[in-house]
């Protein structure tokens, strides 16, 4: 995690702005969870048609984009102008009430401990079915 100090985004001069790592649309509907065994901070986290990281608690290795065969995950600064909403997405499903949820998760910690958190974001809940022959 790189974090800017507070006022450092001119977008958003109040708050605290953090680089981390986005997982984008190609792992929708494969989440073989390849890249949850190789992360040394246990921050990515499984909703149902996706997994999701955790920007706070993310150290930045980078060892989960080298083990996605998909290739569905990039560097913030490094994801398509198309694949752009899952960075607001990824921070979306700890910020925010998932549905059925009476909290937001937050940062719990440890996604292995927490376990499948049983539901996605709103987006990611309405995406088409993607094709997945041949994963
Ligand atoms: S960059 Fe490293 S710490 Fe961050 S999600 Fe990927 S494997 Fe985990
Ligand atoms: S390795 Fe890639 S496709 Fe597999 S669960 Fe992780 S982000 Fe999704």
């Amino acid at each position: 995690m790189v974090t800017f100090g507070a006022g450092s985004d001119p977008r958003a001069p109040n708050t605290v702005m953090t680089m981390t790592y986005v997982i984008a649309s190609p792992c929708v509907d494969v989440v073989d969870k390849s890249c949850q065994q190789e992360c040394p901070a246990d921050c990515i986290y499984e909703g149902v048609r996706a997994l999701y990281i955790n920007a706070e608690e993310c150290v930045d290795c980078g060892a989960c984009k080298l083990a996605c065969k998909m290739e569905a995950i990039f560097y913030e600064d490094d994801l398509p102008e198309s694949e752009r909403v899952h960075l607001a997405d990824n921070a979306a499903f700890f910020a925010e009430i998932l549905p059925g949820r009476s909290a937001p998760l937050g940062a719990p910690g440890g996604a292995m401990d927490l376990g499948p958190v049983g539901v996605d974001t709103p987006y990611v809940a309405g995406l088409p079915p993607m094709a997945t022959a041949g994963v």
